[in-house]
């Protein structure tokens, strides 16, 4: 385990800037309608990190937090966003009103040293995997969670 691995990230517009310490717990690809929606892409990507692996430098006040209570789970969802470029930080379940134990940190919004790419390890909500998706290599499917 690297525990004193930092890995430094930031929002398009540099407001909102992190650093975490040590290897997500699991780095994942989600092709459920709601994270399409909020990263505005074909699937959310990111790695789960605990909140004591997260430390924001800069910005925090800048995140916006939609409540995104649709969820097939039933669990409440803070999805944090920049309030003013956009970028889409991270996302934590939230459980009897409090946070959970950890967040899922975007995988776009890591400034990886050069050469150093994320690579995910499973991919979720496969049902609702955009069909003309390559399969990717190496990496676990699961119809839902
Ligand atoms: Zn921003
Ligand atoms: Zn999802």
């Amino acid at each position: 385990m690297s525990a004193e691995k930092k890995t430094p990230g930031s929002c398009l517009c540099g407001q909102v800037r992190y650093e975490l310490t040590g290897s997500a717990l699991l780095d994942a690809i989600c092709h459920c309608p709601n994270c399409r929606k909020f990263s505005g892409s074909l699937f959310g990507a990111g790695g789960f990190y605990k909140h004591s692996q997260i430390a924001f430098l800069s910005g925090q006040d800048q995140l916006k937090i939609y409540k995104d209570q649709n969820t097939d789970s039933g669990n409440l969802l803070h999805r944090a966003f920049c309030s003013n470029c956009g970028s889409y930080i991270s996302i934590t379940r939230v459980v009897n009103g409090v946070e959970a134990f950890g967040a899922i940190v975007s995988a776009g919004t890591l400034d990886l040293p050069s050469g150093e790419e994320w690579v995910p390890k499973k991919e979720i909500y496969c049902k609702n995997r955009t069909s003309w998706l390559p399969t990717f290599e190496g990496v676990a499917q699961e119809e839902t969670m």
